[in-house]
């Protein structure tokens, strides 16, 4: 869910040279890495976006396009803007190393390379890589539950629902508000309101494992539900509903929780659909939950929005 699979650093090196790559391969081969080849530049272009390498080697020297321009072609996209771009020269030009650096390259290599030396900068790189990846995930994590939160959300919903509109699939959306929250943490007292959120946040995340559940703010929950038509999410939500409704405290007998639930698909959206539009069906969706008596789930009626039925 949150956590990335580990995997082997993957280490790209574009060059036109056989025989550096040769080098490369019998120098790194004791590194736990994998190493990929390519020989020029549009096939190390390609293989940043497809790959998404943690280093890449970029030979200054290339044939078919000048290694800076590589480099600022990296640089311009945001696929592969944040990859790590050591530059590989034999240019002993300070000059030279300062354009690349100032392009956004993190190291650099002067060739021949030093054995020793080129394992170290490759380290290094991959160390501050793997340092900046934590540090990005940790700020899209929500302190209390563990869950994504509200900027991870943003971000993936409008990535699904781009994807779903380019495939002609579907993406469902959940927002789920526990019901008289600030009566139990008005009863019980703050702390206690806290372990409910973490729980609830343990059921809402228990799912379909390409469901992605987000905490949206204050006792209010999402889940991204993609390829899923709404009357499927209907169901998901209302597992999670009624998991909600069992939930007990061995040291609070008394209490007991539940959850109102919106839900709403692409078809729900009036016009072209966008996250804002989704995200408003939903809460719309949740809003007749609550109205009509809370702890129940309600999806999205098109016929809320007209427009989308005159298409
Ligand atoms: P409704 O059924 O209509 O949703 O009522 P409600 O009481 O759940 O809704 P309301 O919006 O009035 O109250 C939400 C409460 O959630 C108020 C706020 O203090 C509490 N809350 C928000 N974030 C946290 C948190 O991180 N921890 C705790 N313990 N409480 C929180
Ligand atoms: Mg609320
Ligand atoms: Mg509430």
């Amino acid at each position: 869910m949150t956590t990335e699979q580990p995997r082997r650093p993957r280490v790209l090196a574009i060059d036109d040279s056989d025989l550096v790559h040769r080098l490369l391969r019998a120098r790194l081969r004791h590194e736990r890495i994998d190493l990929h080849s390519v020989h020029t530049a549009e096939e190390g272009i390609d293989a940043a976006r497809t790959l998404e390498p943690d280093v890449i080697l970029l030979d200054i020297d290339l044939e078919d396009l000048d290694g800076f321009e590589v480099l600022a072609r990296l640089k311009a996209d945001p696929r592969t803007r944040d990859l790590a771009v050591i530059f590989v020269s034999a240019s002993a030009e300070t000059m030279d190393r300062v354009r690349g650096l100032d392009l956004g390259a993190v190291d650099f290599i002067g060739k021949p390379f030093d054995v020793t030396e080129l394992r170290a900068r490759v380290r290094s790189a991959l160390r501050t890589q793997r340092l900046l990846r934590m540090l990005s995930q940790r700020a899209q994590l929500d302190g209390l539950t563990g869950l994504w939160n509200r900027a991870y959300f943003d971000d993936r919903l409008s990535k699904e629902i781009s994807g779903a509109l380019r495939h002609g699939s579907n993406v469902s959306l959940v927002i789920a508000d526990l019901d008289h929250f600030k009566r139990l943490n008005d009863t019980y007292g703050h702390p206690f309101g806290d372990e409910v959120l973490e729980r609830a946040a343990m059921v809402l995340s228990g799912g379909r494992g390409q469901d992605v559940a987000c905490r949206y703010g204050g006792e209010e929950f999402t889940i991204i539900l993609p390829g899923t038509a709404a009357e499927e999410a209907v169901e998901v939500a209302d597992r999670c509903r009624a998991e909600l409704s069992r939930v007990e405290w061995s040291d609070r007998p008394e209490v007991s929780i539940s959850g109102s639930f919106g839900v709403a698909d692409l078809t729900c959206v009036a016009g072209s659909p966008t996250p804002e539009g989704l995200v408003k069906a939903a809460d719309t969706a949740l809003y007749r939950a609550k109205s009509e008596g809370r702890n129940r789930v309600v999806r999205a009626d098109p016929a809320d929005w007209p427009r989308s039925i005159a298409g």
